[in-house]
């Protein structure tokens, strides 16, 4: 396995590979835990080559000490990789590498789909994203990009993004692993106290009983449970509960026929900012 911190190094490895090889990357922040190496695991099944990078990108974060005290663990992170398999390839760059002397986003149209929930939650959160997988893409040239369902909105932006930029990559979704008592499992994760990862997993729960009462409730009805049944929590801090269609990740207020539906949760834990969604029908 071997880790790369320069662009000039990864793409001199990348460009003697043969003209027949196919790319899969995984772009991670990093503290990797089975989530995702889920993706690594089917990027590997699906590409002949796999690359990884493990890179907190500081124009996502709208908050310097969510950003300073993001979880870094590179030693960890290779240690799992190479247990997954002895053929990935790690690209671990500097900020100045990836962009530069500015250190900053450009401005995308990603329509309404920005602004609904994590975008109306986090400023410019979305163009970080843009900006930093628009330079890891146009680094690495990968045929196949995996995203987690885990951040059910970015998967959507990161579709429009490669059609705006026009990139020539396709973007494959995965599904959420959970911890065994159903806790999405995150690198933020890590920095819960014992009390607050008990606690935690409220919010899962929260939307596995919205999926079981979809059918008979209202949307309304399943928005003041969760509410309410947050508001008892003094563990937990709801910044939104919100039932959505998935095609546009618009706010739904009535269910209508023929719609597919997902529940989304974003939660402080303290100072810990955790995110969840389950699809309802
Ligand atoms: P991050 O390091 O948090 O930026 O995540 C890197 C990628 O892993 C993103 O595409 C995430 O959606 C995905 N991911 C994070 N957590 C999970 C999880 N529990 N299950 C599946 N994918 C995940």
């Amino acid at each position: 396995m071997k880790i790369y911190h320069t662009t000039k190094r990864l793409q001199e490895i990348l460009h003697v590979t043969p003209i027949e090889t196919s790319i899969g990357f995984i772009p991670t922040m990093g503290a990797l835990h089975e989530g995702h190496i889920s993706l690594v695991e089917r990027a590997l099944k699906e590409n002949t080559v796999v690359v990884v990078s493990i890179f907190v990108n500081p124009t996502q974060f709208d908050n310097e000490g969510d950003l300073s005290k993001y979880p870094r663990t590179l030693e960890e992170d290779s240690k799992l990789l190479s247990q997954t398999s002895q053929d990935i390839i790690i690209f671990a760059p500097t900020p100045a590498e990836v962009y530069g002397t500015a250190i900053k986003s450009k401005k995308y149209d990603f329509g309404k789909l920005a602004n609904e929930m994590e975008g109306k939650h986090r400023k410019g959160h979305f163009d970080g994203v843009g900006t930093v997988l628009n330079h890891l893409f146009r680094i690495i040239e990968p045929d196949r990009a995996y995203f987690g369902e885990k951040d059910f909105q970015q998967l959507q932006i990161v579709k429009k993004l490669v059609v705006l930029e026009n990139l020539p990559v396709t973007i494959v979704g995965c599904p959420i692993l959970r911890e065994t008592d159903g806790l999405a499992m995150s690198s933020r994760n890590k920095r819960l106290t014992v009390e607050q990862r008990e606690n935690a997993v409220f919010i899962s729960e929260i939307l596995k009983i919205t999926q079981q009462q979809f059918q008979e409730k209202t949307i309304e009805e399943l928005t003041q449970f969760a509410e309410n049944t947050f508001a008892e929590n003094k563990h937990l801090d709801l910044e939104y509960f919100e039932i959505a269609n998935i095609k546009n990740l618009k706010t739904a207020k009535k269910k209508k026929e023929g719609k597919k539906y997902r529940a989304f949760i974003a939660a402080f834990a303290g100072e810990v900012r955790l995110i969840d969604n389950l699809a309802l029908n």
